[in-house]
């Protein structure tokens, strides 16, 4: 079945168009990747797929339905939540409170608990550190707590910006083992990645943007073995 569908999207900031003319659609249970290189828009297309940003023509469906123009609250209870770019957690928050804000809105105390329990049983760390605040754990941890505290929404589909982004190369493969296992459990993922190595290599499917469109498009192995994405994205020429 199909998730999330993109048709035609076009996205200005002000007279700057990043994003022309895109099309792609995630199905339930991938992981799909979008990878490009700085600037490329894939920051943009999370936040138009999220509600942050809303495109100047084209359209987005979810389950089926237009959401093109729905709030971006209203589509995290429809089941798309974001763990941003640059993390974005509350630092002056404690870890228990950051994961909270991520269930803000719900009432079903059972599934909110079950879902605290997942967050807790794929990062132990959370666990250990409930009461700290967000803003003094590592940048490893923030990391992990932005995953967790988009999970809190129980969503359908989670939207990853950049997870890898500025993170020891121990913290990197730990993090893209735990996205896969998001996924085992259920849960469709859009993964935005720089690291275009373990991006692809987690991918049921992936992309390649740039200046705003897509130019690329196969399985995970694929793009892999491309020579061009090679040179152009994997440092090996
Ligand atoms: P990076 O990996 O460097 O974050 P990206 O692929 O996520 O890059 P975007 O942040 O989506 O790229 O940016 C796409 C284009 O839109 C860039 O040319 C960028 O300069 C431009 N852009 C992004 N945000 C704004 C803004 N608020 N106002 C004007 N232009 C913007």
């Amino acid at each position: 079945m199909t998730l999330l569908e993109l048709n035609d999207v076009s996205v200005f900031y002000g007279r700057i168009q990043a994003i022309h003319n895109m099309s792609f659609s995630v199905e339930q249970g991938e992981i799909v990747s979008l990878i490009g290189a700085n600037g490329a828009g894939k920051t943009t297309t999370m936040k138009t797929i999220s509600g942050l940003l809303n495109p100047s023509s084209g359209s987005i469906t979810f389950e089926g339905a237009d959401i093109t123009k729905m709030k971006a609250h209203i589509r995290v209870v429809q089941g798309i939540s974001q763990a941003p770019e640059g993390r974005g957690i509350f630092p002056g928050m404690t870890v228990a409170e950051n994961l909270d804000m991520g269930a803000f809105g719900r009432a079903d105390k059972t599934g909110m608990d079950a879902d605290l329990d997942r967050v807790f049983d794929l990062f132990p760390r959370l666990k250990e550190r409930q009461k700290q605040l967000g803003g003094t754990m590592s940048g490893g941890e923030q990391q992990m707590l932005a995953i967790g505290r988009a999970l809190m929404s129980n969503p359908k589909l989670l939207l990853l910006d950049e997870p890898s982004m500025g993170l020891a190369p121990q913290f990197i493969r730990q993090i893209f083992s735990i996205i896969s296992e998001i996924n085992k459990q259920g849960t469709t993922v859009l993964l935005v990645e720089q690291n275009a190595n373990q991006a692809l290599a987690r991918a049921d499917r992936a992309f390649v943007l740039e200046t705003g469109a897509i130019t690329q498009r196969g399985t995970g192995k694929e793009l892999l073995a491309n020579p061009a994405i090679k040179e152009a994205y994997l440092g090996v020429a």
